[in-house]
C-alpha cells in the first residue's frame, strides 16, 4: 500500500478516522412493491475525518472487509480515492471484482474532502460541467393499504404533479391485469406528464412481453427491471420487441454494468446505484454510456447526502443528444416516506416548480451541511475505525 501523495500538490491530509453510522427510522404506514413490504428505513452514513480538520460525508456501502482491514484506508490521502476504490473491490482482500464489499459512500466522502481541500465543488473535479440544474423524477406511488388501489394511486399522483415534478415513476409487478389497471388510473389522473413504471424484476420474459404490449398504449418513459437483472437473453428479447424504453442496473456492480449492460446495449437507460459504483465508478459510466449512446439515470435510495453526490455527478454526464427536444437528463428523487432523508442536512433538496429542476450545489466539496446531532438522533450503532 502506498502512503505517498498521488499528486505533488495534494494537500497533506491523511484519513485519520472513519465512522460508519447505522441509522434507522420506522414509517407511519407500511408500503409495498413487487417483492416486499417495508416498515422502516435503514441507512449507513459514512463520516471520514482527516488529520487536517476536514470531514467528508457519504452514504451507503458494505464495509465488513474494511472493518477487518482498516489499514486499507486509514493513514492514506483522501486524494487516493481512485486507488482506494479499486483496492476495496479487488484481491488480495477480496476474491472477486464483484465481491461482497461495496464502498460508494466512502468514495463519495473522499471526493467531498478533496473538493473542500481545493475549495471547489465536486462537480468541478469530476469533469466537464454540462448543466448547473438537474431534473429529478419523482419515485413514489408504491402500494399501500388503500381501500381502492387505483383511487389511492391516482390521488397520490395528482399531489406529486402539483408539487412541480415533470416525471413520476410508479411500481408495477402485481400481476399483469392489476398493472394495466393501475397504470391506466395514474395516466388518467396526471394527463400527459412523464410516467415510468418499475417492476423490480417481477416477471419472466414471456409474461413481460405480453404485458409490455398492453402497456405500450400508456406512453411510458421507460419500463424498469421487468426481469431479473441477470436474464440477459430475456432483456435482449424485450428490447427488440417492445416499444417502451427499457431501464435497469440498480443492483449491479461496476464491471457487470459495463460488460453486460453497456457494451451490448442491453437496455436503453442505465440506472447505476452510487452505493455500489461511487463517484469514481460513476465517472467511468458517464463516459461509457455516452460512447455507447445510452442514457444514464442514476438510481437513488439514499439520504440527501447521496442526492448531493448524484447532483454533482449528473452535472457532468454528457448528453446523448444535444437536440432541444431530446429527453432531459434525469435522476431519481425518492419521495417515499423517510424520516432520515432530509433531517440530517441543513438545506434539503426540493424541486423548483418553475422548471422542475434542482440546482447543483456550488459550495466546496458536496456543498452540503450535515447535522451531526441529527445523525446521532437516528443512530442505532456507530462503528469507529481509527
Ligand atoms: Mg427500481
Amino acid at each position: 500500500m502506498t502512503s505517498q501523495p498521488v499528486f505533488p500538490y495534494t494537500p497533506r491530509l491523511r484519513i485519520a478516522e472513519i465512522r460508519l453510522h447505522k441509522l434507522a427510522a420506522p414509517f407511519s404506514e407500511p408500503f409495498g412493491w413487487s417483492l416486499n413490504w417495508a416498515t422502516q428505513r435503514n441507512h449507513t452514513v459514512v463520516e471520514v475525518i482527516t488529520d487536517g480538520g476536514l470531514t467528508g460525508w457519504g452514504d451507503g456501502g458494505s464495509y465488513d472487509e474494511l472493518r477487518r482491514h482498516p489499514e486499507l484506508v486509514l493513514g492514506r490521502s483522501p486524494f487516493e480515492m481512485e486507488a482506494i476504490f479499486e483496492e476495496l473491490r479487488t484481491p488480495p482482500y477480496l476474491q472477486s471484482r464483484s465481491g461482497p464489499q461495496w464502498s460508494g459512500g466512502l468514495d463519495v466522502a473522499l471526493w467531498d474532502i478533496a473538493g473542500q481541500a481545493l475549495g471547489v465543488p465536486v462537480s468541478q473535479l469530476l469533469g466537464r460541467r454540462y448543466r448547473d440544474r438537474v431534473e429529478p423524477y419523482c419515485t413514489a406511488l408504491y402500494r399501500k393499504n388503500w381501500p381502492n388501489l387505483e383511487e389511492g394511486l391516482a390521488e397520490e399522483a395528482r399531489n406529486w404533479k402539483a408539487l412541480g415534478f415533470r416525471t413520476l415513476k410508479m411500481k408495477v409487478g402485481f400481476g399483469p391485469d392489476t398493472d394495466v389497471s393501475i397504470v391506466a388510473a395514474v395516466r388518467a389522473a396526471i394527463g400527459d406528464m412523464g410516467l415510468a413504471v418499475d417492476a423490480n424484476c417481477a416477471y419472466d420474459a414471456g409474461t413481460a412481453l405480453a404485458l409490455g404490449r398492453r402497456l405500450e398504449a400508456f406512453n411510458l418513459r421507460w419500463w424498469e427491471e421487468p426481469l431479473l437483472a441477470d436474464d440477459l437473453v430475456g432483456y435482449a428479447r424485450l428490447k427488440s420487441q417492445l416499444a417502451i424504453p427499457l431501464a435497469g442496473g440498480e443492483t449491479l456492480p461496476l464491471d457487470q454494468l459495463i460488460t453486460n449492460y453497456i457494451q451490448p446495449r442491453l437496455v436503453d437507460i442505465l440506472q447505476p446505484e452510487i452505493e455500489y459504483v461511487g463517484l469514481t465508478g460513476g465517472r467511468r459510466l458517464s463516459h461509457l454510456c455516452w460512447l455507447n449512446h445510452l442514457r444514464l439515470i442514476p438510481h437513488n435510495w439514499g439520504t440527501a447526502i447521496r442526492t448531493a453526490a448524484i447532483l454533482h455527478w449528473m452535472s457532468t454526464v454528457p448528453p446523448v443528444s444535444e437536440a432541444i427536444a431530446a429527453p432531459p437528463p434525469l435522476f431519481e428523487l425518492d419521495c417515499t416516506e423517510n424520516p432520515i432523508r432530509n433531517a440530517i442536512v441543513r438545506h434539503p433538496f426540493l424541486v423548483d416548480p418553475t422548471d422542475g429542476c434542482i440546482p447543483v450545489p456550488t459550495g466546496p466539496g458536496l456543498g452540503i451541511e450535515v447535522i451531526p446531532e441529527a445523525v446521532r438522533e437516528f443512530s442505532v450503532e456507530t462503528i469507529t475505525l481509527r
